[in-house]
């Protein structure tokens, strides 16, 4: 694999990242939980000598690294999250927390953005700013809105911004820097339809909540196949249905939860709306009373400005090799990246994770260690080519 002059930076430090990532590993906490976490970011941080600013939009962390002179200002950004799954690796530095894992490689990515803070801090070879954004909150509740919230751009006025994802899937020593769309926006909802109840033997007597619950089931499969342009992707996905005990009884209530994806705005705008209908239409076609709960404002897709994009490919290239850059579709996935992403220009890449990896959030997955210096050097790499291309 050709690799850069900068190379042996990063590989001199896997003993210490892959030790930092399975600590990491070792300890998950949940969304809006990662107080260990950051305690440990932070420490690292100030390891490596920089200033880390803590409890920004939660537990979220920024550090900046000053160049060796004045310039323009980028941002890298990790997230820190872990899920609510029991780990099923085996492996020696598995999860201590029950019902908790790192099933999405956020440990590795703080590896990683620690990797390529500790060589920036070292040789501060880049004109301008680098700010480290250790983001909490990803998988739920929204960290990266959080953060804004909470002045991340008032405070720490970055420019451009970059960030990884490890994937499942791409072999080990490929990344894939898309053009355009990467990963889908998304939201989750739950609709309550609730009625009097009544016996099954006399359904004159109520509503059904979970006849409405049927039409529901088949009605937003609707929306994607009849409301949106065929050639614009979106799914919408009910995933939960929970209603009645007994077989002769007709409940009080049914609850369906789901989610809902696409690659726009206006796409998800209109698939909130067209939710709302059927969701209404169930309740009157089945005779009960409804509730429709969306978790919050749309999480926007995660699309890759053309400019930044190819800035971070050049990079890649330059560390794996042109070859192996493969040019992959979008993931109907999301990432709460993109809510930076429509506040300043910028790029996602995938760093391959192994074909023999098990995906994301399964509780056999594990982030593949051999990445860590690609995705370190990556981000570093990124940062100053992008500072480079803004000064010029
Ligand atoms: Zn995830
Ligand atoms: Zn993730």
């Amino acid at each position: 694999m050709p690799r850069t002059e900068t190379s042996g930076h990063f590989l001199e430090r896997l003993p210490w990242l892959t030790a930092l990532r399975r600590h990491l590993h070792a300890m998950p906490e949940l969304s809006r939980e990662e107080e260990a976490t950051s305690r440990l970011v932070a420490d690292e941080l100030r390891r490596l000598g920089l200033v880390p600013h803590e409890h920004i939009g939660g537990f979220g962390i920024v550090a900046q690294i000053a160049g060796s002179s004045e310039g323009r200002s980028v941002a890298l950004r990790a997230d820190m999250d872990a899920l609510a799954i029991q780990e099923n690796t085996g492996l020696a530095y598995s999860s201590q927390m029950p019902g908790r894992m790192h099933a999405c490689g956020h440990d590795g990515h703080m590896a990683m953005l620690l990797g390529a803070a500790a060589y920036l801090a070292e040789t501060r070879n880049f004109a301008g700013s680098i700010y480290l954004i250790f983001q909490p909150a990803e998988e739920r509740y929204g960290g990266a809105r959080s953060m804004l919230e909470d002045g991340l751009l008032e405070r720490f006025p970055f420019e451009r911004i970059f960030s990884v994802h490890n994937w499942p899937g791409l072999p080990i020593g490929t990344i894939a820097v898309q053009d355009g769309p990467v990963m889908a926006g998304t939201n989750e909802f739950e609709a309550i339809f609730t009625a009097p109840g009544a016996h099954g033997a006399m359904p004159h007597l109520s509503g059904d909540p979970i006849l409405a619950g049927g039409y529901l089931l088949t009605g937003v499969q609707q929306i994607v196949s009849r409301s949106i342009d065929p050639l614009d992707p979106a799914v919408v996905t009910i995933g939960s249905f929970n209603a009645g005990a007994a077989q002769n009884i007709i409940p009080k209530e049914a609850r369906l939860r789901g989610t809902y994806r696409a690659f726009s705005l206006e796409a998800l705008d209109h698939i909130r709306q067209r939710l709302e209908d059927a969701v209404r239409a169930a309740a009157v076609m089945a005779g009960v009373t409804a509730e429709l709960v969306v978790d919050g404002p749309d999480f926007p897709p995660v699309v890759n400005v053309q400019g930044e994009a190819s800035v971070m490919r050049r990079v890649a290239a330059s560390i794996v090799g042109q070859s192996r850059l493969p040019a992959c579709r979008p993931s109907m996935a999301g990432d709460d990246f993109g809510m930076f992403l429509t506040h300043r220009p910028g790029a996602y890449a995938w760093i391959g994770n192994g074909t023999e990896s098990p995906g994301l959030h399964q509780p056999d997955y594990d982030f593949n260690d051999d990445i860590l210096a690609i995705g370190a050097e990556l981000l570093a790499g990124t940062a100053e080519a992008s500072l480079r291309s803004m000064q010029s």
